[in-house]
């Protein structure tokens, strides 16, 4: 009977006491919009670099204008939330990036190239503007690996030069987490990316698969750090949404819900249980389950926590 409740229910998220919890789909490509499906309130992460890798040369602006209107008009008036060219070492790029950085996890990636390429940042805007105004739909635009409130102001002030009005910051830098306050001061919203802010929060490379117990979302000090984020979004009366692939997991998704998260991105396949999850909890249960998983000392108790207190038919 789950499964064909899964199958059929594509509503907009919402706990069993009808809090809203935005569910949406991360793509990569114009292509993978096509993809999204009614299941999606719309896109959470629009990952842009896969525009800009494998080629000599930056994508013009009229390429750049092209793919976005094309994803913004597949899903058709609903939400998508764009996210700035996120490179570095471990994502290069022929005419941008240094190949020699001996830490590329901490070197200039994401919003730091601004600082040697600031131009593909400002033609990537400038395509980003074009693309509204070609479809009429108003997409939210955020940077990745924003370290500094500093650093916010000033993605913030060149997205709404470039015409873009709703702008934000992913929080993947311990450093913005603990000053989420900060960031939501410049910017209208947040989103968490809790696959790097698990590997800079635990200093433990997402890419090697045997140190996994250690790159855990569900580690005490990661869940502290979403906490502290969401908290800061609570208090501004603003978004804070998480689009790493912890959102993916229904246990997890009632902890983000339950910490005051208000919208859950994920891999469009994910999206059916994790509206089950949500749909079969009220938010006073979120609440209590999140209560009980910041209590906990290590990921194994902070998981068994949650699933004490989870509806046993989810
Ligand atoms: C993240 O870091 O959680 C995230 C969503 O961004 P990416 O996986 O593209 O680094
Ligand atoms: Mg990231």
């Amino acid at each position: 009977a789950a499964d064909a409740a899964l199958a059929q229910d594509t509503g907009p998220g919402a706990t069993a006491d009808g809090h809203a919890v935005a569910l949406l789909a991360n793509i990569g490509t114009a292509a993978d919009a096509q993809r999204v499906g009614a299941g999606a309130e719309g896109v959470g992460l629009f990952r842009t670099e896969v525009l800009f890798l494998e080629r000599t040369q930056a994508p013009t602006v009229d390429e750049q204008t092209d793919a976005y209107a094309a994803a913004l008009r597949a899903v058709d008036g609903r939400k998508v939330v764009v996210r700035t060219l996120d490179a570095g070492a471990d994502k290069p790029l022929a005419f941008a990036t240094q190949p020699d950085e001996e830490n590329p996890a901490l070197g200039v990636r994401g919003y730091r190239l601004v600082r040697s390429h600031a131009e593909l940042l400002d033609t990537q805007l400038a395509a980003l503007a074009r693309a509204q105004e070609a479809t009429g739909s108003t997409p939210w635009v955020m940077a990745p690996m924003i370290a500094t409130p500093d650093e916010a102001r000033d993605f913030a002030a060149r997205a709404r030069a470039a015409g873009v009005a709703t702008v934000g910051v992913m929080v993947e830098v311990p450093a913005a987490a603990l000053r989420a306050r900060d960031l939501l001061a410049e910017v209208d919203f947040v989103s968490i990316g809790t696959n790097d802010l698990a590997q800079y929060t635990m200093a433990t490379d997402r890419l090697r698969g045997e140190l996994a117990d250690l790159l855990d979302v569900w580690q005490p000090a990661v869940l502290d750090l979403v906490a502290t984020t969401a908290r800061a979004g609570l208090e501004a009366g603003k978004p804070v949404g998480v689009c790493g692939e912890s959102a993916a997991d229904p246990l997890m998704a009632l902890v983000l819900v339950g910490l005051g998260v208000t919208s859950l991105s994920m891999a469009a396949g994910a999206l059916p249980a994790v509206r089950y999850a949500v749909r079969h909890h009220t938010r006073a249960t979120c609440e209590a389950i999140a209560g009980a998983v910041l209590r906990a000392r290590t990921a194994a108790d902070a998981r068994a926590a949650a699933l004490a207190l989870v509806d046993p038919d989810v």
